[in-house]
C-alpha cells in the first residue's frame, strides 16, 4: 500500500469514528475500528480515545495477531482488537471492522431480541438476520471466541449486553452496516411500540435473496432454508431469518411479536409468551373479574 493510500486511510478512520461520535453510536471512548491494509497487517484505532476526536497520527499498525507494530507513543491498538482479529481470521474477505454500542440496536442486544425477523426488504437483501453472539467479558478472548461462530456467516451482529459489530469489505462498508443495524433496530421498536409487525413470508425472502446475485450484493452465507428449532446450535453455513410459510403471500400479519392488548405469542415450540404489559394487564383483569363476584 502506498503512502498516499494508508495517509487516506488513517484520514478514514478519524472520519467514520466521527460519524460514530456525532450519530450518538459510541459515548466516551467507546467503540473500535480497524482496516486491513495487508494480507498481516491491520490498521486500528488506539484505546482510551474518544472516536469524535482522532487524528490521522493516533493510529496503531498490528500484525494479524494483535502485535503492535508501529504506532505513535504512548499509544496502544484498542483493548477489543482481540474481537477484530477473529473476524479477519475468519474471513478472509473482510477488509475493516467497527465497533460500536448504538442505543437501539444495543438495547435489543440487552433485551436478547435478535434483529432477525423478516421485516425489511432492504436489511434481507444487505445483511440477511443480524443475531445476537452470547456475553462475553469486553477485552477479553471470551468475547474474541463468542462472535467467531457468527462472523463466518454475518456481516452484522449485536453482542449480548454490550454493543454491535460490523464487517465490511471497506472502511466505509463495515461503517455503513453499522447504520443499517441502529436503523433497523429503530423502526423495529417503533413497529413494535406500535403494537404490531408485519413480517415477510419465506417466498418473499426467497425473491429478496435471489436479488442478492441479480445485483451482485456479497453475502457471506445464503439465509436457512426454515428457521432453526429452538435452541439449535448456530449453523455456521447460513443465516437464520424468520420469516413464516405463507404462499401466495407478501406480507404476513405476525401473532408472535407485543401485539396489542390480548394478542398472545405461541412460540415454535408451543410456548406462550407474554410482554410485561400483556401479563400486567391479564393480571388486572383477573384481579377485577375476582372483584366483581365476591
Ligand atoms: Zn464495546
Amino acid at each position: 500500500m502506498t503512502t498516499d493510500a494508508l495517509d487516506q486511510l488513517r484520514a478514514d478512520i478519524v472520519e467514520v469514528g466521527r460519524r460514530l461520535w456525532t450519530r450518538g453510536f459510541v459515548a466516551s471512548n467507546d467503540g473500535n475500528i480497524s482496516v486491513r491494509i495487508a494480507p498481516d497487517r491491520l490498521l486500528v484505532t488506539p484505546s482510551n480515545v474518544s472516536k469524535g476526536f482522532m487524528t490521522p497520527d493516533m493510529m496503531c499498525v498490528t500484525d494479524l495477531s494483535g502485535g503492535l507494530i508501529a504506532g505513535a507513543p504512548g499509544r496502544k491498538p484498542s483493548s477489543e482488537i482481540l474481537m477484530h482479529l477473529v473476524a479477519y481470521r475468519e474471513r478472509p474477505d473482510v477488509g475493516a471492522v467497527v465497533h460500536a454500542h448504538p442505543a437501539l440496536a444495543t438495547g435489543f442486544a440487552v433485551a436478547g431480541i435478535a434483529l432477525d425477523r423478516a421485516v425489511l426488504a432492504e436489511v434481507i437483501t444487505t445483511l440477511g438476520a443480524i443475531p445476537i453472539a452470547e456475553y462475553g467479558t469486553p477485552s477479553t478472548r471470551e468475547l474474541a471466541d463468542s462472535v467467531a461462530p457468527y462472523v463466518k456467516a454475518h456481516d452484522a451482529l449485536l453482542l449480548a449486553n454490550h454493543g454491535a459489530l460490523a464487517l465490511g469489505r471497506d472502511l466505509f462498508g463495515a461503517y455503513y452496516k453499522m447504520e443499517t443495524i441502529e436503523h433497523f433496530a429503530k423502526i423495529s421498536l417503533v413497529a413494535r411500540l406500535l403494537g404490531r409487525e408485519h413480517l415477510i413470508s419465506r417466498e418473499e425472502v426467497d425473491r429478496l435473496q435471489a436479488l442478492r446475485g441479480q445485483y451482485g450484493i456479497a453475502a457471506p452465507a445464503p439465509i436457512c432454508a426454515d428457521p432453526l428449532p429452538d435452541g439449535a446450535d448456530v449453523d455456521p453455513s447460513c443465516q437464520v431469518v424468520y420469516a413464516p410459510n405463507a404462499p401466495g403471500e407478501r406480507l404476513v400479519p405476525d401473532t408472535s411479536v407485543a401485539g396489542g392488548p390480548g394478542r398472545l405469542t405461541v412460540g415454535t415450540n408451543g410456548e406462550i409468551r407474554l410482554t410485561y404489559a400483556q401479563l400486567t394487564a391479564l393480571i388486572d383483569e383477573a384481579v377485577r373479574q375476582l372483584a366483581t363476584r365476591t
